[in-house]
């Protein structure tokens, strides 16, 4: 059974790390060597791996995905969210990392971020450990 994180966003748009509560679920599992899932079940909130010393980084990112994908645009999904669904859809919904010595594999300077684009709302990611 994979684990649910919850996650409750504050923002229309914003990036929260969630590194802590991955390597929590990974200490949980006890498994030393293998894969880590990250999955988001969501179709306007989304999962990436980047910078976390910076927080111009995803606050660049942020801006320049608004750049792309304005809020305001000749859309046709009658919900009024067509700009969350496209940014969900260009970040991506899953991230794969390794984990050795129970730890996750990550560079010095990457985080795991939550990416919600139509909040606030309760959101979680999933964790799925593998052995291996
Ligand atoms: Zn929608």
């Amino acid at each position: 059974m994979p684990v649910s994180i919850d996650i409750k966003t504050k923002s229309q748009i914003e990036f929260i790390d969630i590194t802590s509560n991955i390597q929590q679920a990974v200490d949980r599992s006890g498994i030393k060597e293998g894969v880590c899932y990250v999955y988001v079940p969501h179709t306007t909130a989304a999962v990436t791996i980047n910078e976390n010393a910076d927080p111009d980084v995803i606050r660049d990112i942020i801006t320049r995905l608004n750049e792309i994908v304005p809020l305001d645009g000749n859309y046709r999904h009658a919900e009024g969210n067509s700009a969350a669904h496209i940014k969900a859809s260009i970040v991506g919904s899953s991230e794969t990392i390794f984990i050795e010595a129970g730890r996750l594999v990550l560079g010095t300077w990457q985080s795991i971020f939550f990416c919600e684009f139509d909040g606030p709302r309760s959101r979680r990611a999933m964790v799925k450990i593998v052995s291996g």
